[in-house]
């Protein structure tokens, strides 16, 4: 049985993410090392999930697992993302990049711009690489999305020449450029300071509430409300929320 209350979608759709028995073991110089011990999780469409722990509890690990980025050990990861359901792990490489290119936008703590790049540019790079809008649309998409975060009026600018919150808004940007369900960050607000993280927070706040599905691992407890819902992890295993999710009404009534 879930120990979870039941996220807002959960009743009407199937999951749109699911984990099962998801194992990542890292094998180094130094010997074997388990980050993710068995991960059975449902992520349903419009959910804004956190999934909380302290550093080294995995959560990174298995962002990467939720996009295909790195190997699993064992388990699968089934997405609804597209027309149909797709065991991201069992994809080519090359069918991996395009799916994940369509379904997923990554946000990352670092921001990871191309420094050589305009804002604008930066933002047309995933529609260009994807092939799904002509260049010339992808120009006007670009400024649009940067409109969106509010610094369309930096778009010529490179990135060294904004600040770091700002930077993160032309990765949200980038990171809508294919218009993807989803969107997946990984401490977005972690390198910023608790305004400019909050205005960040905002702007994921409003993608919710038009329609997108997130997934954000923090370390920072203190986020755990603003999220519809969340998930402590620690050493590589998802523990028993004791903090209640709050219930939505449809949730509660009997069928
Ligand atoms: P978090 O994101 O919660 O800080 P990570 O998922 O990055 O945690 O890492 C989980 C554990 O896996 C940590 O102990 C980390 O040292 C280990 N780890 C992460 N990546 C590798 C790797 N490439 N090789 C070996 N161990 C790794």
């Amino acid at each position: 049985m879930s120990n979870f209350a039941f996220p807002p979608s959960r009743l009407a759709n199937p999951p749109l993410l699911e984990l099962r028995g998801v194992v990542k073991t890292y094998v180094s110089e130094a010997g074997e090392f388990t980050a993710l011990k068995g991960i059975d999780l449902d992520i349903y469409p419009g959910e804004f999930l956190g999934i909380i722990g302290k550093s080294g509890a995995g959560k990174s690990t298995l962002l990467n697992m939720i996009t295909g980025v790195d190997h699993l050990t064992q388990g699968e990861v089934i997405a609804r993302v597209g027309h149909e359901p797709v065991s991201v792990h069992t994809l080519s490489e090359n069918d991996l990049a395009l799916w994940r290119g369509r379904s997923m936008g990554i946000v990352y703590q670092s921001f990871q711009l191309l420094p050589m790049l305009t804002l604008l540019e930066n933002v047309m790079l995933p529609m260009d690489l994807c092939g799904l809008y002509h260049p010339r649309e992808s120009r006007r998409r670009a400024l649009e999305l940067l409109e969106m975060v509010e610094i369309a009026e930096h778009a010529e600018k490179l990135p060294a020449f904004i600040s770091g919150g700002q930077q993160q808004r032309v990765a949200i940007a980038r990171a809508l450029a294919n218009d993807p369900p989803v969107i997946v960050a990984d401490e977005p607000t972690g390198s910023l300071d608790s305004v400019t993280a909050d205005h960040i927070f905002e702007v994921f706040e409003r993608l919710v509430a038009n329609g997108k599905t997130i997934i954000m691992v923090t370390h920072e407890m203190a986020l755990m409300p603003r999220f519809s819902r969340h998930l402590l992890i620690a050493d590589g295993e998802i523990i028993p929320n004791l903090t209640p999710n709050p219930a939505p009404a449809v949730a509660s009534r009997k069928n």
